[in-house]
């Protein structure tokens, strides 16, 4: 029985109302009249139900289309500006103890490389990870109670946050490691992470099941109820995801909005982000082995009404995807972007030897960070590496009051600007030095509160004589 308050899986990702949805969204394809109905209303800026964004979704009439992907760039425009978060993943370690077939880490795979990054290795790779500019980490490890216990975890992440390397500093780190209990979620909120990433590959539970046939993943209902527990281990800020290509990508969008309405409405704030990555090869994995791949025109139109149906939701995309495919996800929704990324167990200080391999998935995007600072500066948006939410404590529904009232971006557009400075300052390149100093100059008119405006100039100063970490 589906009940969206519900603490149990079965019941707020209830399989019939997933069905019962695919089969209403069938029903009333290309419904014209309906389907300007919704998009008329979603000009309200309050998101979408799962229905009525699985209806968007399979709508194939041109002109609803048009309308739909305006929308999606018009809310943009309106919560995010041309602004774009800037990341960078780091792996800790690839040890792993379960058996997702998809996933090079599966602890059947015996020609990968082994790795764990000790104390004095995470210092190197954050050190050259500060050296190309980076303010804000996503931690990825593989599930294995002994060589990556919460204990070790936790070890890093203070290890991160005490490296002080010229005017480099990690300011947050977000964490993506394997569900677990309430209690080790208290431990990560304590050691002060931004936010707690959990993809929940596929909703449907019996394919679920099969793609992780041993270890601790395969309880569904345990990794699925995940985000409750953080919420109530203390995390405000949680990251939902699931991964393309794995089962039918109708299901899975109605299934992770499904679970944004439930974090909504039994725990009061929705996700702070959603990831929309797409099954890549690695090593012992080939892509073609699973049939439910997504072309590129599905994924932009993901994009885009998720963009509509969770307007307060962060949509990040990583370097999984190419230059090309993340320059139309960026136009119609995504927010956030990984950049210079290694995907690797140690691939940030020194490169990987080819027979060394640790990697989990095949980059398509292989740019320097500086590189997508610069293509990003030209296609006109501002590369940002605010971080200034969390530190100010903004989280959670203190978060999403502000963003739902439209104050976020008196925040997000200086603290852009203040940062991008920084960045030019400290690590650009000659050419996105001139770039950028220009898109400041023009933004900077932007913004309308007279005093930000003067406050955020003054600082913009300051900056370039050497003060660092301003924020609004
Ligand atoms: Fe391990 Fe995660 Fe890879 Fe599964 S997806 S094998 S849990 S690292
Ligand atoms: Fe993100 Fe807050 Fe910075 Fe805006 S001000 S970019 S919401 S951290």
């Amino acid at each position: 029985m589906y009940n969206v308050k519900s603490m149990k899986a079965e019941e707020f990702i209830s399989h019939e109302e997933i069905l019962e949805t695919m089969k209403f969204a069938e029903e009333n394809k290309n419904n014209k009249e309906l389907i300007d109905s919704i998009i008329e209303r979603a000009h309200d800026c309050k998101g979408l139900s799962h229905r009525e964004a699985l209806l968007l979704l399979d709508c194939d009439l041109e002109e609803e289309n048009k309308k739909i992907f305006e929308l999606a760039m018009e809310i943009k425009q309106k919560f995010y500006g041309n602004r774009i978060v800037m990341f960078a993943p780091l792996y800790l370690s690839n040890y792993c103890i379960n058996g997702c077939t998809y996933c090079p880490y599966h602890y059947k795979n015996k020609h990968i490389s082994r790795k764990k990054l000790t104390q004095e290795d995470i210092v190197k790779e954050v050190t050259a990870l500060q050296d190309m500019g980076h303010k804000r980490l996503a931690l990825e490890a593989g599930e294995d109670p002994v060589n990556n216990p919460i204990e070790y975890i936790l070890e890093c992440i203070q290890t991160i946050y005490d490296i002080k390397h010229k005017n480099g500093a990690i300011r947050r780190v977000n964490v993506n490691i394997a569900a677990t209990t309430i209690e080790n979620y208290r431990k990560l909120k304590e050691a002060g992470i931004g936010t707690y990433i959990l993809f929940q590959e596929t909703y449907h539970k019996e394919h679920y099941e099969e793609l992780h046939p041993t270890g601790p993943k395969h309880n569904w209902a345990y990794h699925t109820e995940a985000m409750d527990r953080a919420m109530q281990g203390g995390i405000d800020d949680v990251g939902l995801g699931v991964l393309f290509g794995l089962n039918l990508y109708r299901y899975d969008f109605t299934g992770i909005l499904m679970h944004a309405e439930h974090l909504e409405a039994a725990l009061g704030v929705g996700p702070h982000t959603i990831s929309v990555p797409r099954l890549r090869s690695a090593d012992d994995i080939n892509p073609d082995d699973f049939s439910n791949g997504i072309d590129d025109d599905t994924f932009e139109k993901i994009v885009a009404v998720l963009r509509v149906a969770v307007p307060y939701t962060g949509i990040i995309i990583s370097t999984r995807e190419s230059k090309t495919c993340r320059e139309r996800a960026l136009r119609v929704g995504v927010s956030q972007i990984s950049g210079g990324s290694s995907t690797s167990v140690g691939g940030y200080a020194e490169k990987e030897a080819k027979e060394d391999n640790s990697a989990q998935f095949d980059v398509s995007d292989n740019r320097t960070l500086d590189e997508i600072m610069l293509w990003l500066l030209d296609l006109g948006y501002i590369p940002s590496f605010c971080t200034a939410c969390y530190r100010e404590g903004r989280t959670g529904d203190r978060f999403m009051q502000l963003v739902k009232a439209g104050q976020i971006s008196n925040c997000c557009h200086p603290n852009a600007l203040m940062t991008l400075k920084e960045y030019l300052e400290d690590y650009a390149s000659e050419d996105t030095k001139e770039k950028g100093e220009e898109v400041i100059k023009k933004e900077i008119e932007n913004i309308t509160n007279p005093k930000v405006k003067e406050l955020c100039k003054e600082r913009l100063e300051k900056i370039a004589k050497g003060e660092r970490d301003f924020r609004f």
